[in-house]
């Protein structure tokens, strides 16, 4: 069952193959037929779109967009849409497979998908974001759909961009369509909950983690990579439940308090400056790198990929880590940290309560009936507490790490219902 990724091998892991070699570990525990794993391995679909957009100085620039469908066995596929000048087509290949199995592991019916565009939008005025946006939604038309392909927000994406592609696209159809995407503004259709729900759900894993090393939430210290939407949120929920959140970080840098650092605060600032924590008193600047070796009970890497890799994996002193990212430890690094015995709670378990609340929020716009927060939450915390048990569980039964684990249950759920619906 070997697998060989055609892709040039850079500097950095590929996110791709990574993604890849772990598939195959928990497909041979699993004892996958070859015919199931040359289905699962390869994506169902690829496009690549070229977006000619009109900028503020009356200048075209060509924009490259991408959608990735990896599978639909389980359901319409499911995934973000990031706007990164770093992404690629292996990335989004990547990104589309953790999708299918973060779907599968949270038990919910839908296939993955991702997509992308490279562009800086920090560096691009409203208009030419909303352009954009409406260029890419036209280009992808005959690919989404209510019962096809549902996009939803990722890095560099929101509310706001979601609202332009429901519009976009419900123009196309002469009528309002507002289910064909998810992490749309409340006032849209958008679920009540959507914004903190990955957040929450990497809440939730790292307290049900703590509870099994026996970690005091109270005596507890965090390190956080990332102060976007996954990071910032988390942050402010885990302190609500008494840990101490010694450590954030974002692309101006990372900053420390041993005493804690008042999340609120930091949220407060970071949404009056521009979406950035430089300046941000009361904490000490630390050299980025340096926050993910603190030796704290928890680290959350909630930013980018390949983060924790074979080159510091081994400096890592923190007890557990717990993936708000999607794909921040290299497969490399995964034996160093089993080795030294650090818990890692995987992306596709960890930061899967953003999907979960997306589906509920699909489900609410199909039966037109609102939600409050409270059940929203009650319900994402439920599907996230009983996804990490079956994990864990699964993890004790077959010896693996929790990562090899949440493959298996995915994988198996992906493959026993494909081995029903069967192939041509
Ligand atoms: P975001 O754009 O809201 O925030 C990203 C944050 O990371 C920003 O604070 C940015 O400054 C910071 N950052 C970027 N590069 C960094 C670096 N090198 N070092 C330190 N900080 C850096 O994005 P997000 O929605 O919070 O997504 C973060 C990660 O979580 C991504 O991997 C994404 O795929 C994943 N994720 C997001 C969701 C979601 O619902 N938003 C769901 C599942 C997974």
């Amino acid at each position: 069952m070997a697998y060989i990724e055609p892709a040039p091998i850079k500097d950095r892991d590929n996110p791709f193959e990574s993604m890849m070699s772990r598939f195959q570990i928990a497909a041979e525990h699993l004892g996958l037929d070859q015919e199931v794993y040359d289905v699962l391995k390869t994506p169902a679909k690829q496009v690549i779109v070229s977006l000619p957009v009109t900028m503020d100085n009356g200048s075209i620039k060509v924009f490259e967009g991408y959608r990735v469908i990896h599978s639909t066995i389980l359901g319409p596929s499911k995934g973000g849409v990031r706007y990164d000048m770093d992404v690629n087509i292996d990335e989004v290949k990547a990104l589309a497979a953790w999708m299918t199995w973060k779907c599968a592991v949270v038990d919910i019916p839908y296939g993955g998908a991702k997509g992308g565009i490279k562009c800086n939008p920090r560096q691009m005025s409203a208009g030419e974001v909303e352009r954009l946006t409406r260029a890419f939604t036209q280009a992808m038309h005959d690919v989404f759909g209510k019962d096809r392909d549902i996009p939803a927000p990722d890095m560099g994406t929101g509310p706001r961009e979601m609202a332009w592609m429901m519009d976009q696209y419900s123009r196309n159809q002469g009528m309002t369509v507002n289910s064909v995407v998810t992490g749309k503004p409340i006032v849209l259709g958008g679920s009540l909950g959507r914004e903190e729900a990955t957040g929450r759900g990497v809440m939730i894993s790292a307290l049900a983690a703590m509870e099994k090393q026996k970690i005091n939430p109270f005596k507890a210290t965090c390190a956080i990579q990332g102060f976007g939407n996954v990071g910032s949120w988390a942050a402010q929920l885990l302190e609500e439940r008494g840990v101490n959140i010694v450590a954030i970080s974002d692309l101006s840098g990372a900053y420390y308090n041993a005493e804690g650092i008042n999340i609120k605060k930091a949220m407060e600032y970071r949404n009056g400056n521009n979406g950035s924590l430089e300046g941000f008193s009361e904490v000490e600047k630390i050299d980025p790198e340096e926050l993910l070796l603190l030796e704290v009970d928890v680290l959350v890497p909630a930013a980018i990929e390949d983060v924790i890799t074979q080159a510091n994996a081994d400096k890592i002193k923190a007890k557990m880590i717990v993936e708000g990212a999607n794909g921040p430890t290299s497969a490399r690094a995964d034996a160093i940290l089993n080795e030294k015995g650090i818990l890692a709670v995987p992306d596709i378990l960890a930061n899967a309560g953003g999907v979960t609340v997306s589906y509920f929020e699909w489900v609410q716009n199909r039966l037109g009936y609102g939600w409050t927060r409270e059940r929203v939450s009650r319900r994402s915390d439920r599907i996230m507490k009983t996804a990490f048990d079956k994990v864990y569980t699964t993890a004790q039964e077959y010896n693996v790490s929790m990562r090899i684990a949440a493959y298996i249950v995915a994988i198996d759920k992906v493959a026993k219902t494909y081995k029903y619906r069967g192939g041509f």
